[in-house]
């Protein structure tokens, strides 16, 4: 059931300031053909650990450790030529801009016949059936003739259907999503959504979706993982999460989403002041500086002792481990 597991992840990179621990300790796990959401502010790590899922880290300033388990196979210690082999097959991945990962010199069409015969090996005629068939599933009108249209003249929108199409080509099992919907304007950010959706039933993908944004998570995932400094911070299935977060920093995030607000039970303030510098992470939990909390549980055990993920619905917070039973009752929450 379960096609990828990251175990203890590390991405270290080597600056002139210092060590950047941009992922430091994630561990998850993805069930085939449902999504995980994964979220945080920028600066959190999410991106970075996508990126080193799929190899795309620079090999000579970055440190990776841990386990990133595909189907068993372990992709952190897999040489280029490895990964070239699961890249764009069997993990593909779309990104908020899709005008920087199209080329603007070829046709969309063309675009997804040589992704597609690339990894395939299929003939020019046949992979030009597929990119057709493809643009036909993501909803680009008149496939036939919009496939020999470049880049820009297609919309954002059209675009990022575009990107879907060539990420789905080959029929992966993982489909990473890194902030697909940020840069579209509401309707058409539904619509992608929905599409993605849509095609995930009937590709049978499964779908990391990195976003910022937990109204996305709520009308996508099945399972968040939220992260903060490089760390994951809570976990669990997406319904438990957002109407009973139990990490205060998801509180924080949820508080960004008015209307989910009449259902969650807790006490929903913004996160103040800003994410903690990747190469000198705050002692003990990570998130104390910003922690309204914090005083109010044991203050010495958060400024020293780096609370843990324990289980697959868990935060990573003394107080949610320690006070179960009164967390959400009236004497911790801040007034
Ligand atoms: Fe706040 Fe302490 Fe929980 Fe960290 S461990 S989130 S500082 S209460
Ligand atoms: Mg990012």
């Amino acid at each position: 059931m379960t096609i990828l597991s990251l175990r203890d992840l590390l991405v270290h990179f080597r600056t002139e300031d210092g060590v950047v621990k941009a992922v430091d300790g994630l561990s998850f796990d993805l069930r085939r053909r449902t999504t995980l959401g994964i979220v945080g502010e920028s600066g959190s790590g999410k991106s970075v650990a996508t990126m080193a899922i799929l190899g795309l880290h620079d090999r000579t300033t970055t440190t990776v450790g841990g386990r990133i388990l595909f189907e068993g196979t372990d992709l952190a210690q897999a040489s280029e030529r490895t990964m070239h082999q699961y890249r764009g097959k069997r993990i593909s991945m779309i990104f908020q801009d899709p005008l920087t990962a199209l080329s603007p010199y070829y046709t969309i069409g063309d675009q997804i016949v040589e992704t597609y015969r690339r990894h395939t090996g299929a003939s020019r005629k046949r992979a030009r059936a597929r990119a057709i068939e493809m643009l036909g599933k993501v909803g680009i009108p008149q496939p036939q003739r919009r496939a020999d249209d470049y880049p820009h003249q297609f919309s954002g929108g059209m675009r990022q259907r575009a990107m879907i199409a060539i990420a789905l080509c080959c029929d992966p099992d993982l489909l990473i999503a890194d902030e697909p919907t940020t840069a579209l304007d509401v309707t058409v950010q539904a619509q992608i959504l929905d599409l993605l959706r849509d095609l995930q039933q009937e590709f049978n993908t499964a779908i990391i979706l990195i976003t910022h944004d937990m109204g996305v998570v709520a009308q996508m995932a099945d399972e968040v993982l939220v992260m903060y400094a490089g760390r994951g911070i809570e976990r669990g299935g997406a319904h438990e999460v957002l109407r009973q977060p139990r990490h205060p920093y998801s509180w924080g995030l949820l508080s960004s989403i008015p209307h989910l607000g009449g259902d969650v039970e807790h006490p929903l303030t913004p996160v103040r002041g800003t994410p903690p510098s990747l190469i000198d992470v705050p002692p003990g939990c990570p998130f104390h500086p910003r922690c309204d909390y914090v005083t109010r549980v044991d203050g010495a055990r958060c400024e020293t002792e780096r609370p843990q993920l324990v289980s697959e619905r868990s935060a990573a917070c003394h107080l949610a481990d320690t006070a179960a039973d009164r967390i959400f009752g009236d004497e911790i929450r801040p007034k």
